[in-house]
């Protein structure tokens, strides 16, 4: 889709960097007209759609450009064992490819403060993180320190690029390596050790899980404001959800299209559409599910529903066309929604 009111935008790859064995990055050509709609903030991502045998798959990829520095978009993708858009971008996307992209989003931002910037940041989770500290370096003058662990010295993505700013910015950018084949993996005492005074600081973290819950539960055992934290998770969508304990006696209906073929499902009161989709087995593409990403927009193109919230996923002007997000939307009696073709 190409019209500047539907949710995907065709955007070609003007460059692809080997960051890792395991890891590229791929940079895209922003065309004038779209200039705007891919404005974004550091730390936001992007949301992709590509067909992998057969079956067309959305997933999320933070930026790892910054918009203060970098004169396009960028997003780096590390291969996830079995995992199928990872590998399918790391094999198949080359320079030229054009990619169906949503508009940029997410909340994992730089928020307005004096307090100093402390990032913890496990394999690809550097991605938003470096957005950020490149942002912060450049548009304020707050220290930062970045704790980074990895596998190993080889699996460091960005490592050039991090002492490069460390060079720039030697009094107010502190780098720490943290190896797992060197040192183990994050515990609660290295949190703890590298915080150091600084509880005051406004504190970002993304990585695999395990390695956020230690960092999450060492700040929590310093007494450091839950409103100082903010989280970034990977997570990958997980496959249908149970349909127990969902009365559908209330009579909503909604048809629901999707590649290509219909399916009419029974909704539950207060059930969402996408919930819904799921519960009877239909990939439905959706990520956040708290209406700030946009993945799961669909056009209503039958019928009245009504979406419970909207955090920036969708435009007023998408609205007006009649798009909703299907992870908020409760259909009206009927309804008939199309997903993007
Ligand atoms: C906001 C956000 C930002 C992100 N940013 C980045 C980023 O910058 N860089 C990055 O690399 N990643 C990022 N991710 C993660 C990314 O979106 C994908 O989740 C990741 O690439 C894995 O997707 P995949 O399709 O390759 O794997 P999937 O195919 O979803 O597989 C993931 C795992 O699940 C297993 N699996 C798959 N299907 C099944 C099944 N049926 N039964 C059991 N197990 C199964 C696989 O073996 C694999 O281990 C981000 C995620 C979010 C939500």
């Amino acid at each position: 889709m190409t019209s500047l009111d539907g949710p995907y935008h065709n955007l070609r790859v003007a460059e692809v960097i080997e960051e890792t064995s395991d890891s590229k990055s791929f940079v895209f050509e922003v065309p004038p007209e779209l200039a705007e709609r891919f404005s974004y903030r550091s730390g936001q991502f992007l949301t992709f759609r590509v067909e992998v045998d057969g079956h067309r798959i959305v997933r999320c990829y933070s930026l790892a450009s910054a918009p203060d520095l970098d004169a396009r978009p960028k997003v780096t993708i590390k291969r996830v064992d079995e995992g199928r858009v990872s590998n399918w971008m790391n094999d198949h996307v080359v320079v030229g490819t054009t990619l169906e992209v949503m508009h940029p989003a997410g909340h994992f931002c730089l928020r307005e403060s004096d307090s100093p910037i402390l990032l913890f940041g496990g394999g690809s989770g550097i991605t938003p993180i470096i957005s950020i500290i490149k942002t912060a370096l450049k548009t304020t003058s707050r220290p930062v320190k970045l704790l980074y662990a990895n596998r190993n010295d080889q699996s460091i993505i960005f490592k050039e690029e991090l002492t490069t700013l460390f060079s720039q910015y030697p009094d107010r950018l502190e780098l720490v390596h943290r190896l797992d084949d060197v040192h183990g993996f994050v515990d609660a005492s290295f949190v703890v050790q590298e915080v150091g005074p600084r509880t005051d600081a406004d504190f970002y973290i993304c990585g695999p899980g395990p390695f956020m819950d230690v960092v999450e539960n060492a700040l929590a055992g310093l007494h450091v404001d839950p409103s100082q934290i903010f989280i970034e998770r990977f997570e990958s969508p997980e496959g249908p959800i149970s349909s127990e304990a969902v009365d559908t006696s209330g009579g909503a209906r909604v048809t629901i299209k999707l590649d290509g073929n219909e399916t009419e499902v029974e909704v539950g009161e207060g059930e969402t559409i996408l919930a819904a989709a799921r519960r009877v087995g239909l990939e439905a593409p959706f990520a956040c599910e708290e209406a700030y990403c946009g993945c799961c927009m669909a056009k209503v193109v039958e019928g009245d529903v009504e979406m419970l919230t909207n955090d920036g996923g969708i435009d007023q002007r998408q609205i007006d066309q009649g798009w909703v997000l299907t992870c908020q939307g409760i259909v009206k009696g009927r309804a008939r929604i199309e997903y993007p073709d």
